[in-house]
């Protein structure tokens, strides 16, 4: 609860930012988000996650009320506020205060919050050993009730699957999607690596994870072949590794699947090398942080 954060327009300190309890983000989870991380003082892939905002926006039509530049701004200011070096920032657009009933005409103006924070470890693991999964009793929400490639507020189905896997001493559940097929992880994408290369599921059922983006573009810079397509529970069961990727947890190796071993149990091969062409990728682009020293300078 530290920090300066951007809320209700104007920025201020974290404890005494509000949040109207008719706002339909807290009420129905009507809203979308973004996590968005930074590194070596500037933000990766900032302008590609303000574009799945919008594009998240679009999807519920919701209104922003703003310029994808002007957001974009926001966030570097929120940065340079809690002078973010290495950090994670949240980035949340609720549908705003109105009636009781779900209806989104009641509700004038959409909320629009930031918060940027030094960073966290997403998976506690030791470096020689990957993360366990275990297939998940809950189905990830079906595409044609609230489709997975929005970045909405609803992360129940999410939070559920989390929870279980928790009980059962995984790390980390592995969602199957309604037709059985691998989908994706609570807060990540799968990959799993084969004798020919890389593989993950198509985005139908997913979140279009931007660390997934970035995994394909190193992939292919790497000389790896990457295949989009459907994988089933064999697939991951008998992949010579396996790996997830978001925007929090970067890369990280899974050594076990519902109790199988995968390879080694140890982080493999290729995974260790996508592992640290992503560390050195986030350290050397992005867009800068504005920094209180440098705006001295120039005045
Ligand atoms: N799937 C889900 C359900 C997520 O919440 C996330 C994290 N935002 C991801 C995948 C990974 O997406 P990204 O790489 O854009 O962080």
């Amino acid at each position: 609860m530290d920090g300066i954060v951007y809320a209700n327009g104007t920025w201020g300190p974290a404890r005494d930012a509000r949040v109207s309890v008719f706002d339909h983000g807290l009420l129905y989870g009507d809203g979308i988000f973004e996590g968005i991380r930074a590194y070596n003082g500037r933000v990766f892939k900032l302008e590609r996650h303000i574009d799945r905002l919008f594009e998240s926006a679009a999807a519920i039509r919701l209104a922003i009320g703003m310029t994808p530049h002007q957001v974009a701004g926001l966030v570097l200011e929120t940065c340079r506020q809690n002078a973010i070096v290495d950090g994670y920032i949240r980035l949340l657009v609720t549908r705003g205060a109105g009636d009781l009933g779900i209806d989104p005409r009641s509700c004038p103006r959409a909320e629009l919050f930031v918060i940027a924070r030094p960073v966290g470890t997403l998976y506690r693991r030791a470096p020689d050993k990957g993360i366990s999964l275990a297939t998940s009793p809950f189905r990830r929400i079906a595409t044609d009730a609230l489709s997975p490639e929005i970045k909405s507020l609803n992360y129940l189905n999410n939070v559920l699957a989390k929870m279980d896997a928790t009980d059962r001493g995984a790390d980390e559940a592995l969602f199957l999607g309604r037709d059985g097929l691998v989908a994706e992880a609570t807060a990540d994408n799968v990959f799993v690596v084969t004798p020919g290369g890389i593989a993950t599921p198509p985005t139908t059922q997913t979140l279009k994870g931007i660390t997934r983006e970035t995994v394909i573009e190193i992939a292919a810079s790497e000389g790896f072949r990457v295949d989009e397509r459907p994988l089933s529970l064999v697939d991951v069961w008998t992949a010579r590794e396996v790996f997830l990727c978001g925007t929090m947890a970067e890369i990280v190796p899974v050594g076990s699947v519902d109790g199988r071993p995968i390879g080694s149990g140890a982080p493999g091969e290729i995974t260790t090398r996508i592992m640290a062409a992503y560390a050195s990728l986030v350290r050397a682009t992005g867009t800068p942080i504005p920094s209180a020293a440098l705006e001295a300078e120039a005045v």
